[in-house]
């Protein structure tokens, strides 16, 4: 953590150094718990052990707006973010679903103002990936970047990853009329041509409500035949302005500042055409970063991590789950946004009722003595 500018004090516990991360400067402290005062000055690097009340993995908008209520709810929460931190609005460009910005706002700019927010009220984010957790026992254990921390609860919300066809021209063009999101890009192409990339639900989806937009939208997929739900096929087989592409593959976007065409291969034979067009939409299907909770949480089918579905908790007791790594349908940042809030009230409430119960069982202790 040599690069983390936070403000830390330590004292040493049986070899190791015990940090605790003190509040943002300019945090607003004065609702501050009765935890511990930090004790003395920070070591940093390997064998350096941090504690927090609650620690959350991820800052897309359901890990920051887990950091703003937790953080406000004195729970001084570390974020740890992730070493290119913010989620899938940092790669997105202008973002106009998102409630309160009557004029749209960039994504990097709305990742930016959700950190400053978290921080504000002392919320400590750390710029680095999680590599190993331990959520067989309490206080939950995790690493990142050489560090420990250890937490009374946890909350994930590591996000899924839209996944791409692996093109340098999509990810040169990405933002430049290559998109994964319908809901969040289609309408930018009123009236324009545009392709959409898949054969499963997602596209045959993100294809039809494209339509609302796009005077064209073009299907394209690798097979003859589509592995999404009839009902979907049928509609978008149907419809006047989805012309479908099968057995065909995009082998290149062409286009300098923006989208211009797409170089179509086929699959069942030789040849190779040119779609002149204005976007591309790639809906092949989303990755949940669940990686190094795999071991410890329950996914579902679709790898997605599952939660008791009343609240955020996961069968883990203690642990809570938010945004798109449970979310395979919505996944929106309003709706990852709202499931951070849920989870940091459900880290609250779990916390206190264990309070609750540690008070009772010495005030239980203390009667038994006397
Ligand atoms: P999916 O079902 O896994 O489909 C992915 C599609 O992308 C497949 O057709 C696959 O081709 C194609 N593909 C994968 N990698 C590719 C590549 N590198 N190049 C070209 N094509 C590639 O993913 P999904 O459509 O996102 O759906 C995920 C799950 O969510 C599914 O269970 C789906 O039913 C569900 N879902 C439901 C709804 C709904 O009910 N409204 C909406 C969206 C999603 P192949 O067919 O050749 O493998």
């Amino acid at each position: 953590m040599s690069d983390d500018p936070t403000p830390k004090t330590t004292s040493p516990l049986g070899g190791l150094s015990l940090t605790y991360l003190a509040p943002a400067a300019g945090a607003d402290t004065s609702r501050a718990s009765a935890r511990p005062a930090a004790p003395a000055p920070a070591t940093g690097g390997s064998g350096e052990v941090v504690t927090a009340p609650v620690v959350i993995v991820g800052s897309g908008p359901a890990g920051l707006t887990a950091a703003i209520y937790s953080a406000r709810a004195n729970l001084e929460p570390i974020v740890i973010g992730g070493v290119s931190g913010g989620g899938q609005l940092m790669i997105t460009s202008d973002v106009e679903n998102y409630p309160g910005f009557p004029e749209g706002v960039q994504g990097p700019e709305l990742m930016g103002l959700f950190r400053a927010q978290a921080e504000r009220f002392g919320a400590r984010i750390v710029d680095a990936d999680v590599d190993r957790v331990d959520l067989g026992s309490r206080p939950f254990r995790l690493w990142a970047a050489g560090v420990e921390y250890r937490a009374r609860a946890v909350i994930v919300a590591t996000g899924a990853e839209a996944l791409w066809l692996g093109l340098e021209s999509e990810t040169r063009l990405r933002g430049r009329g290559v998109s994964a999101c319908a809901t969040c890009d289609g309408f930018f192409f009123r009236d324009k041509e545009i392709a959409v990339v898949g054969g499963g639900d997602s596209a045959l989806e993100e294809a039809l409500f494209l339509t609302r937009f796009a005077g064209k939208v073009h299907l394209i997929h690798r097979r003859d035949a589509f592995r999404g739900s009839k009902i979907m096929q049928d509609r978008a087989e149907t419809h006047p302005r989805i012309e479908l592409h099968l057995n065909r593959t995009v082998e290149e976007i062409l286009g300098t500042e923006h989208v211009e065409a797409v170089r179509l291969g086929r699959t069942d034979g030789p040849g190779e055409e040119i779609l002149k067009l204005d976007g591309v939409f790639v809906a092949i299907g989303h990755r949940p970063n669940v990686a190094v909770f795999r071991e410890w949480l329950e996914t579902n089918e679709k790898g997605y991590l599952r939660t008791d579905g009343a609240t955020t908790a996961s069968k883990i007791d203690g642990v809570f789950v938010a945004g798109d790594v449970d979310d395979p349908r919505y996944r929106q940042a309003v709706t990852a946004a709202g499931e951070g809030c849920r989870a940091a009230i459900d880290a609250e409430r779990w916390l206190e009722a264990q309070d609750e119960r540690a008070a009772q069982q010495v005030e239980a202790g203390t009667a038994l003595a006397r």
